[in-house]
């Protein structure tokens, strides 16, 4: 049967839903999403030729603040996948205590086969789709999968020509100068490292003698490895997708990658060019080989379902900690494998905070009209980050639970007294 995200969302929910003993008014109201909107999108194509797109936006809760999460841009997009990360980004914002509630986006497009002109079309047509259901109070969008800085200005521009007015708020991620943040770009890299440094002082680990095999070479899983050999760390091998072949390929070097010189022979969407990696020295493997390596941390930062039941067993002895970069990496169905061989798991939706906690800050400053130095919003997105880390790690020992039952318990409770307080439902 086919994986879907949904049912493993609302899995993950009723588990915890249990443990916590919530009402079934508090269960029916947060097992599904408040609103989902599915929108066609008929675009003028470069050659002249109409295509009609398919475009989602699914709010799943905004009892805590307006809905808040990405809109990314991927072929075969599910209006089941967008749901299970609007969840996640509903936990996501209350795990990080940020005044926001979850949200998520997507077109059903690749991007590998759209020039920048038909992008730009498709980001203004969802916006005008929509322009009555997400805004600066209601559902704020930002980068994700396959979009950037400049996607969220032509979005922004689209919205504040239909609205007549200049509405920085509406969206976040937008490029530094256009009302963007400095350290946007970086933050959900950055945090994920934050946490994970935080979990091996925890589990008495030096940073500095540890190694990492790291899945992705997206925004993600490239400024996570820039903080991480900063910090010491050493990476062995790194995976992502190829588009001329449509697989991913592993490139492993036992010396230590080079993240800066995969960069320059990679293209825009992060894909490694395989014949210059080999002359540099790289092994090039199977793209499932990031997860069989002997390495003391693993980081799955491209897709959901990468850990599951047909190659969790294949994790080396030697990793201790999963920090999870990604949305949905690991199945419920791996977790309890990773659970009896006692890996520490970073959830994801903790791991990950980093990208809307920034989003967070740059909502503020566009909100002040001040905007800060990037030091200083680095120090916040690690404060916020490092603090929610110990709390959910407190939860998890005080319960005896696991980390990701602990991170959803934290979140939820919130999530679910803001809903009674607002008598959307009762304890
Ligand atoms: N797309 C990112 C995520 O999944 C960031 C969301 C945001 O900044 O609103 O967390």
């Amino acid at each position: 049967m086919a994986f879907n995200p949904f049912e493993m969302a609302q899995q993950q929910f009723d588990g915890v839903a249990e443990k916590l003993g919530l009402s079934e008014s508090i269960r029916s109201l947060l097992r599904v999403p408040m609103r989902e909107y599915v929108v066609s999108l008929p675009i003028r194509m470069d050659d002249g030729s109409m295509r009609v797109f398919r475009g989602y936006r699914v709010q799943h809760n905004d009892g805590r603040g307006p809905c808040k999460g990405g809109i990314r841009f991927f072929p075969g997009e599910t209006v089941d996948t967008v749901r299970a990360l609007a969840t996640w980004m509903t936990w996501k914002c209350s795990v990080v205590d940020i005044p926001l509630g979850g949200g998520k986006g997507g077109i059903d497009c690749d991007p590998h086969e759209l020039s920048m002109t038909e992008q730009e079309r498709l980001c203004r047509a969802w916006v005008r789709a929509l322009s009555t259901e997400v805004g600066p109070f209601l559902d704020v969008p930002a980068p994700d999968m396959m979009t950037n800085g400049q996607h969220m200005l032509w979005m922004l521009d689209e919205y504040e020509t239909l609205h007549h007015g200049r509405y920085p708020g509406f969206i976040t991620g937008k490029p530094v100068g256009s009302g963007g943040s400095l350290g946007r770009t970086e933050a959900t890299g950055y945090g994920v490292i934050c946490t994970l440094h935080e979990a091996l002082k925890m589990l008495g680990i030096d940073i500095a003698k540890t190694t990492a095999s790291i899945q992705g070479f997206g925004n993600v899983a490239y400024y996570a490895c820039e903080r991480y050999t900063k910090l010491g760390g050493k990476i062995i091998c790194v995976s992502c997708w190829d588009n001329t072949d449509k697989q991913s390929h592993a490139f492993k070097r036992a010396s230590g990658v080079d993240i800066v010189e995969l960069k320059g022979i990679s293209d825009r969407f992060g894909s490694i060019d395989r014949e210059k990696a080999r002359e540099l020295g790289y092994e090039v493997l199977d793209g499932d080989a990031w997860i069989e390596q002997d390495v003391d941390i693993l980081i799955p930062a491209a897709l959901e379902n990468q850990i599951n039941g047909d190659n969790v067993s294949k994790i080396s002895s030697h990793v201790k900690v999963i920090a999870e970069g990604a949305n949905g990496p690991t199945t419920p169905e791996a977790d309890v494998e990773i659970q009896k061989r006692d890996i520490f798991v970073i959830p994801d939706f903790l791991c990950n905070a980093g990208g809307v906690t920034c989003s967070y800050f740059e909502q503020v400053q566009c909100n002040m009209n001040y905007f800060w130095e990037k030091e200083e919003v680095l120090e916040k997105l690690d404060m916020k980050m490092a603090s929610a880390f110990r709390k959910v790690c407190e939860m998890a020992k005080d319960k005896g639970v696991y980390m990701r039952d602990a991170a959803y318990m934290i979140a939820i409770d919130r999530v679910a007294n803001a809903c009674v307080g607002r008598g959307w439902a009762v304890k």
